[in-house]
């Protein structure tokens, strides 16, 4: 059964460890997660942006195909189903068709229509027992054609949306989606400590979770926060290790073109990859 991130965020913000999001992008994906944050007694949040939910057949779908692992894979740690980066109409969409939590991201908006935006959801979402999480200031790089510049969150209005009692709080600490420049300065722990000081016992979650290096991401986690969103890594992964069986010809060999032999090493990658980030992020075990 799908759980709100809420409690679980809330056990990894005082345990001073991280859940991890990953966001999927079908079967393979969502199979590969759940069986190893089974195996690794991790809590887990499945991210699904509205470009992916679009390509997976919508969000109905999703939940489906999600409730229905969950029930024939006998996974039993806590999974959240989580919109990633949703618009006000997303958000109530993915409602609808059952996601356990969303993200409103509201950053992009006035700052006043973001708080009377997110308020509503505050609402909604807390009347259903489902979590919330809200954005302030930008975050830099691209997803789904949304580029920012790397900017860091005002401390102030962090406060203000954080007391409105969202789940969870996403703010630009110098982070950037996807792959991060060569001139990138680095999180700005700086910014991060003033956020912290302002929003208390707030999971804070941290976007851009690939190729930031391991010890910001453990100084991140030690500064409060909460979950960290992992995308690209999972896909990098997944590319090189089909790369490698087609390139050594092995989709030629026999029944080698058989989907299930052709993806099976893209999605031995994405396990080896989770594995690594729940170590990193310090969750493994933390279900049992
Ligand atoms: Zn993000």
């Amino acid at each position: 059964m799908l759980v709100s991130a809420k409690e679980m965020l809330q056990k990894a913000k005082a345990g001073h460890y991280a859940v991890g999001q990953f966001n999927i992008n079908n079967l393979e994906w969502t199979k590969a997660i759940l069986e190893v944050a089974q195996e690794k007694k991790s809590p887990v949040i499945l991210g699904v942006s509205e470009g992916a939910g679009k390509y997976m057949g919508g969000y109905t779908t999703v939940v489906g195909m999600v409730n229905g692992l969950i029930n024939e894979l006998n996974i039993t740690v806590p999974v959240a189903l989580h919109l990633d980066h949703g618009s006000y109409d997303a958000c109530y969409k993915c409602i609808k068709a059952g996601f356990s939590s969303v993200m409103f991201d509201g950053s992009h908006l006035p700052f006043d229509e973001n708080l009377a935006k997110t308020t509503e959801l505050v609402n909604v979402t807390n009347q259903l027992g489902l979590s919330l999480e809200a954005e302030v200031g930008s975050i830099g790089g691209e997803e789904d054609g949304v580029i920012g510049q790397g900017e860091c969150a005002d401390p102030m209005e962090c406060k203000t949306i954080a007391d409105l009692g969202v789940s969870m709080l996403a703010a630009g600490i110098g982070n950037i989606h996807g792959k991060y420049p060569e001139n990138w300065a680095g999180l700005s722990f700086e910014t991060l400590d003033a956020i912290q000081a302002q929003t208390g016992d707030m999971p804070l979650v941290l976007h851009g979770g690939t190729g930031i290096p391991a010890d910001q991401v453990k100084k991140a986690i030690n500064l409060g926060v909460a979950k960290v969103n992992v995308n690209t890594e999972c896909q990098l992964a997944f590319a090189a290790e089909v790369r490698k069986y087609i390139e050594a010809g092995k989709d030629l060999e026999g029944k080698g073109f058989d989907p299930r032999k052709l993806l099976a090493p893209g999605t031995a990658g994405i396990k080896a990859t989770v594995i690594e980030k729940m170590e990193l992020f310090g969750s493994i075990g933390k279900a049992e």
